[in-house]
């Protein structure tokens, strides 16, 4: 917010009242900009020297070298940043790709960009994902667009800074067009652009709201009021700024003959001295020192500093994430991370399952038997340490981890009841129609299912609707026919002789495509490339077909009390499972191949990795 303090006349100058500064209003600083800055300040006081900075945070030098002397140290590339050093990207935001490169080296990562930014970012991956060609009205070349750019395939996106650009344009009138701006172009010309896109082709789509931000908006609207009183505007701000240098070119096109783009006040043009009436703005990257400064040495040559009329700006952002900085969840052994995330999976069911007023007590009870307090949580961690290796946040992976926890809890209750299992015992204590009765184990069941895609296709899983509907689509899959559903079905109806690809199959899908689905949730709510998806769902087929021969060998060998359900089920019901058609050792031999199968394909992942590894371990040796 810009101060409010360069208006007291001081000085032992007389101060002559003809000779005035109208100081704009709102001016300097932004909500984005006060983010971004406080963004490596905080990093600085919680990791310690040195936070490195892709580029500069926000575009005034005067900025960067206050945070250089604290500590930060400014790069152009992530590939100058030591591995896993603390790093804050810009608040003009950043390309996929840089995000990518940061990821390999296994940096923590601050993304200060600025929310107005990440808005029109959402938006352009919204229009690609619809099959538009996005024409971004902005400056080729400067960051914010380079960054929008980098959020699709290279040629999704033409850019225009004027109508012979738009002209240039080798597009069909019939072409699906979508529109986004570049944040802070003037909003003048963006307007005349987007009539002149509206005009030569048919189908148009644009952001419900301008993408040109409020600080922008205002700046400009602020110095387009004051300009025609002045004979002199100053701007103060950096060259770098693209709203700086807009500003100077809006209070030129309002009728004021000179106007300057200065750092400060040791750049105060000789002008000023013969001027009578001077207009001061600055960027909304300009610190409030710079602004105090050129008050002052306008005040030294008699001036008098009134503020125009305006109003003040009360625009505040949520805060950057600092999760990066957070001692990881999937830090510590793997018993230290399964507790930690059983304790906040339960929460997190706990939640979604609510107190709501009318709703029938027994079933929410009995969904809460079923869901929470037991269980190894495998997939949810494996959802965890797949979002954490590709950059999601822990936020979005417990609640992910949550919906399919629900799933699982649910295929169990539908599992131990009379018409298929018949189990009396789950996790050593009574299964849950035995403690309740059918009735209520088949509704609560359901409801499970339910709560899991309510839990996928609420907002806060994932802002973006495409990656909610990606979640909702994969778990449908997951527990529908070539899912759960469909594996039981072959279980509890096997061929008179089946053979080792039908036990696989029947695998794959009763327990195989939940790990599945864990691991491309995990991947979603992350960035990976396309070579990396595929190995990450290598590992997942190998690891669900080591989790299942590991069930089967734990139900000819396990200890009841150990396992936490009856054992020997499969010989009693006359069943092959992997254990008896391959032999105890052969299953063993195979589960062994499979976890080093695991393992290759994380090769190129690093030690990030690592809780991955750790799973597919455990997977092939676990007791219960
Ligand atoms: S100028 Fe606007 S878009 Fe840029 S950082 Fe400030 S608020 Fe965000």
């Amino acid at each position: 917010m810009a101060a409010r303090s360069n208006s007291q006349a001081e000085g032992d100058k007389p101060l002559n009242a003809s000779r005035r500064v109208l100081l704009a209003n709102p001016r300097g600083f932004c909500a984005g900009v006060e983010r971004a800055i406080e963004a490596v300040e905080q990093a600085l006081q919680r990791a310690g020297a040195p936070v490195y900075v892709r580029r500069a945070i926000v575009h005034n030098r005067l900025v960067v070298e206050a945070l250089e002397r604290r500590g930060a140290v400014f790069v152009q590339d992530v590939a100058e940043i030591p591995e896993g050093a603390v790093t804050v990207l810009s608040a003009h935001g950043s390309a996929r790709s840089v995000k990518l490169a940061a990821q390999g080296r296994h940096l923590r990562v601050i993304d200060a960009i600025c929310p107005l930014v990440a808005k029109v970012h959402a938006e352009v991956e919204t229009w690609y994902r619809a099959g538009r060609h996005i024409l971004l009205i902005g400056h080729a070349g400067h960051p914010e667009v380079v960054g929008t750019l980098g959020q699709v395939p290279a040629g999704a996106i033409s850019v225009l800074a004027s109508p012979r650009d738009l002209d240039a344009l080798d597009l069909a009138p019939n072409t699906s067009i979508a529109y986004a701006v570049q944040t802070t172009f003037a909003a003048r010309e963006a307007d005349g652009l987007i009539a002149a896109i509206k005009a030569r082709f048919h189908d148009v789509a644009g952001p419900r709201s301008s993408d040109i931000c409020y600080a922008t908006t205002n700046r400009q609207q602020a110095i387009e009021a004051i300009a025609p009183l002045c004979d002199l505007v100053l701007v103060v701000g950096d060259e770098m700024s693209s709203n700086a240098r807009r500003l100077v070119e809006v209070a030129r096109t309002a009728g004021c003959r000179e106007a300057r783009l200065i750092a400060g006040a040791d750049a105060l043009p000789a002008e000023a001295a013969g001027a009578r009436s001077i207009g001061l703005t600055a960027a909304a990257s300009t610190p409030e020192t710079a602004i105090a400064g050129v008050c002052e040495a306008l005040r030294a040559l008699g001036f008098s500093i009134e503020e125009a009329p305006g109003e003040s700006e009360r625009v505040s952002f949520r805060p950057v994430s600092f999760e990066a900085l957070r001692e990881s969840a999937l830090s510590g052994s793997l018993d230290d991370r399964l507790t930690r995330l059983r304790a906040d999976i339960d929460a997190e069911i706990d939640r979604a399952i609510g107190t709501a007023r009318g709703r029938d007590r027994r079933l929410a009870e009995a969904m809460r038997y079923a869901a929470i307090g037991g269980g190894k949580r495998f997939r949810a961690l494996l959802v965890a340490a797949v979002a954490d290796l590709v950059g999601g946040s822990y936020a979005q992976a417990l609640r992910v981890g949550a919906a399919i926890e629900c799933i699982h809890a649910q295929s169990l209750v539908h599992d131990d009841l009379p018409c298929m299992d018949d189990d009396d015992l789950r996790r050593g204590v009574p299964t849950l129609h035995r403690k309740f009765d059918e009735a209520t184990a088949v509704l609560a069941g359901d409801a499970l299912i339910a709560l899991a895609f309510e839990i996928l296709a609420d907002e806060a899983t994932h802002p973006d609707a495409a990656v909610r509907a990606g979640l909702v689509l994969s778990l449908a899959r997951a527990v529908g026919q070539d899912g759960l559903a469909g594996g039981q079905m072959m279980d509890l109806f096997p061929p008179a002789r089946p053979s080792r690809q039908d036990l696989f199959d029947c695998e794959q899908r009763k327990t195989g495509a939940l790990i599945r689905f864990a691991v491309e949730a995990g991947a979603m709510l992350g960035h990976c490339s396309t070579d990396e998806r595929a190995r990450l769902l290598t590992f997942a087929e190998n690891l669900g077909l080591v989790f299942q021969i590991r069930d089967d060998m734990l139900d000819s060998i396990g200890d009841a009390a150990v396992v936490g359900k009856a054992v020997g089920k499969d010989a009693g019901a006359g069943r092959k499972n992997a254990a008896e058609m391959l032999g105890l050792d052969g299953a063993a031999r195979h589960a062994s191949r499979l976890e080093s199968m695991c393992h290759e394909a994380l090769d190129n992942f690093g030690p990030k990795a690592s809780p991955l590894r750790d799973l597919a371990r455990f997977a092939v040796n676990r007791m219960h």
